[in-house]
């Protein structure tokens, strides 16, 4: 009897998935255009939109798509494309969007942080969020209880996590990290964003929220992270296209630079799954490859994109996914059978943790089971 039910055990085991520890990171408006295909000729080309696009083609166009989108982003083709999966390439028709009516940050954060678009979130306000993300959900349960934090460059995050009702430390715009004692180069960072100009008001460089983000993995191991970088889409709504295209270049160093971590640490070592995403897509030409709206959007909220754009921005509905780690299918590229959505990231995000996605909510949307062991 004994011996039966431990190859039960044994057998049932293999059926769960392996992974203890998650990791959400997503790219702030970050085209699937530039993630599958590189750097983009037109806009290299169009003065507006670079200060020298000469020295831009020459970092990052080259003539062999392969080659092109591997030069701008080298961890993805060489390392997640090869023993991960990816979706969102709509020039092999694998597609994927958000289920949200209004293509922009909040109601996307939301999408993907639930599991569910809610289409009453309709602004960037700094309004806390009634829906439940997976971190507080997590956090009250006994085995993540202390063991979530979130990282962001955007300071809206506190409210779109919701810290007056969650305790799940959120570490979002200009804070400083917190905690003792602190890292040396915690303490050091803290100083050097004090001492650092912001391009921006409301977003930080990336350079603090990933590095923050890195230390407190090294310093409290929580099980699950998640992580927002900002600059793709705030260097994009600035017109700057060779800022944006740096941008998601440093971006794919620093995702690198964490996977090196997992994989060198005995807690997380294959035993980590590292899921990227953005929050929408932008447009798709010189003219609108800046912005990202719906047609609702413009006309009922943004008159001023709305009097060049009373269509919205076609193309920022689009996103994609990507994802490495123990319980992900080494597939490459994945072309679904139907398109999905950004709120298909979070169902399979838990399953991954053996959790069940209707547990926390029951309109949650499906798994994507197929890019699951
Ligand atoms: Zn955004």
């Amino acid at each position: 009897m004994k011996k039966i039910s431990l190859m039960v055990l044994l057998l049932l085991s293999q059926t769960t998935l392996a992974a203890e520890n998650l990791i959400i990171l997503s790219l702030d408006g970050l085209r699937w255009q530039e993630v599958f295909q590189g750097a983009d000729r037109q806009l290299i080309d169009d003065e507006r939109y670079s200060e020298d696009s000469q020295a831009l083609a020459s970092e990052f166009w080259r003539e062999d798509v392969k080659e092109r989108r591997e030069t701008l982003m080298p961890f993805f083709w060489d390392t997640l494309a090869t023993q991960g999966v990816f979706i969102g390439d709509r020039s092999r028709n694998s597609r994927m969007r958000v289920s949200n009516p209004w293509y922009f940050s909040y109601p996307g954060y939301n999408e993907l942080l639930t599991g569910k678009a809610d289409p009453e979130i309709n602004s960037n306000k700094k309004v806390p969020n009634n829906n439940i993300t997976f971190l507080e959900w997590l956090n009250h349960k006994p085995d993540y209880a202390g063991k979530v934090a979130a990282f962001g460059s955007w300071d809206v995050f506190p409210y779109i996590i919701n810290t007056e009702r969650t305790s799940v430390p959120v570490n979002a715009g200009f804070m400083d990290a917190t905690g003792k004692p602190l890292s040396m180069k915690e303490a050091y960072l803290n100083e050097l964003q004090a001492q650092t100009p912001s391009p921006w008001a409301t977003v930080r460089l990336d350079v603090f929220t990933f590095n923050f983000a890195l230390e407190y993995l090294k310093r409290e191991q929580p099980r699950v992270v998640y992580i927002s970088l900002g600059e793709t889409d705030d260097f994009a709504h600035d017109g700057e296209y060779d800022q944006y295209l740096r941008a998601a270049h440093r971006s794919d160093a620093m995702i690198r630079q964490l996977w090196d971590f997992l994989q060198s640490h005995d807690a997380y070592r294959n035993n980590t799954n590292l899921l990227l995403t953005s929050d929408h897509g932008r447009g798709k030409t010189p003219e609108d490859w800046q912005h990202h709206a719906s047609a609702e959007a413009v006309k009922t909220y943004m008159e001023a994109l709305g009097e060049t754009f009373p269509n919205g921005i076609e193309g920022s509905e689009t996103t994609w996914f990507a994802a490495i780690g123990p319980d992900i299918k080494p597939l490459g590229n994945f072309t679904p059978e139907q398109e999905i959505t950004l709120s298909q990231v979070l169902p399979t995000a838990l399953t991954t943790l053996d959790e069940t996605p209707k547990s926390m909510n029951p309109d949650m949307d499906t798994a994507i089971t197929e890019v699951l062991r």
